[in-house]
């Protein structure tokens, strides 16, 4: 079968004929419907090195946000998974038996250090393949709704509906305001996200003017990136400042701009990779102001995210590519040439 294959640290992928799998003990058949392309996949094949956190070693195939329909169900496991049914993949993997692992949080396995990969996609072979292998119980029904467009939820969907779940309680009261930075794969959904769950006024910024265009569909109030963008944000919310900020890029200047926004005991949601630092002490940030991480999601967060995604809260806006052409697709994307978000269908 035709697959994208990470091979080597700093080269860009290859479009190579792979053996299909066999499913192992537990483990699924899918035949892959839709397979996203993440902005993280560039910094796996681009950036990171040999031993460096979150570098998984080459080679294996790309491709951790996907769905599909299962072909074959391999020993051991449940009939309650239906052969020919679409289902949404929960990409990590962690041991299966930690407590993080038992409350469904694989991405905080305690024993991630011991694991031989992070996930699907990410050292082990991933959905950008015409098949892949799945652990069932990380398998979420699609039912009736379209396994292609369903694809990004796997991560795009998750990681900024994981965050934005833990932060509702700074967005539960009248009159308060979310800060968006970056409106791709992520920050798209994000928006819509945040619209759905709370009442809060979202701002949002891109460097890209079409971006801001589609997050005011979505129901955004934006500001285009650039040097007048804190003075701006910080007047659409009277003076006061945000109550949470989400920056989907997390460069130095994105970080630096979101929190010179925020307003004193607001949350600041690092999820962009870029790998930006800032200087927190008593005299530079909002007191009682929160600055986090995050990675990812759990696999009950993606049910909710499969949920809202089925009651139409969740649009993913998505650009089809044939296998043939997914290595455009990480082309375009580096250039910042997507829109939302590339889905390769083989
Ligand atoms: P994307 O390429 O689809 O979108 C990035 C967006 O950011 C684009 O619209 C781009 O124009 C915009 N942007 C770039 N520089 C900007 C700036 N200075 N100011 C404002 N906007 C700017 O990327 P994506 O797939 O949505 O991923 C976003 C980031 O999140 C990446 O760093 C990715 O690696 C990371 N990521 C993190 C997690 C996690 O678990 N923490 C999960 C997935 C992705
Ligand atoms: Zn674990």
């Amino acid at each position: 079968m035709r697959a994208v294959v990470f091979e080597n640290y700093g080269e860009f992928p290859s479009l190579t004929e792979v053996p299909t799998p066999t499913p192992g003990p537990g483990e699924v058949l899918l035949r892959v419907a839709g397979a996203g392309a993440c902005h993280s996949d560039i910094s796996v094949y681009r950036v990171f090195r040999e031993g460096q956190p979150g570098a998984q070693r080459p080679p294996f195939v790309l491709g951790h946000e996907n769905a599909g329909w299962v072909e074959a169900l391999g020993p051991g496991v449940s009939d309650r998974i239906r052969v020919g049914a679409a289902y949404l993949v929960y990409g990590p993997i962690g041991c299966g038996h930690c407590r993080r692992c038992a409350e469904g949080s694989d991405t905080y396995c305690e024993n991630a250090a011991t694991m031989p990969y992070l996930a699907v996609g990410l050292g082990r072979d991933g959905g950008m393949a015409e098949y892949m292998t799945v652990p069932a119980h990380h398998l979420i029904p699609l039912d009736d709704a379209d396994p292609v467009a369903a694809a990004p939820l796997a991560d795009a969907g998750l990681t900024p509906y994981h965050t934005i779940r833990q932060t509702l309680p700074h967005l539960n009261s009248g009159g308060r305001y979310a800060l968006v930075i970056g409106l791709g794969g992520l920050g798209r959904i994000g928006v819509q996200i945040l619209r759905a769950l709370s009442g809060a006024t979202v701002i949002a910024t891109d460097v890209k003017e079409d971006a801001l265009r589609r997050a005011e569909a979505d129901g955004a109030v934006t500001v285009p990136a650039g040097e007048r963008q804190v003075e701006e944000i910080r007047a659409l919310t009277g003076g006061r400042g945000v109550d949470a900020a989400f920056d989907f890029v997390g460069a130095t200047p994105t970080i630096a701009a979101a929190a010179a926004c925020m307003a004193p005991g607001g949350r600041f949601n690092v999820v962009g990779i870029a790998g930006g630092t800032h200087e927190f002490s008593f005299f530079t940030n909002p007191y009682e102001s929160y600055m986090t991480n995050t990675y990812w999601g759990s696999v009950k967060d993606l049910w909710e995210v499969v949920d809202m995604y089925k009651a139409g809260q969740i649009r993913p806006e998505i650009e089809r590519f044939s296998m043939g052409d997914a290595l455009e697709a990480y082309r375009r994307l580096e250039a910042g040439e997507i829109s939302g978000r590339a889905v390769v269908t083989p």
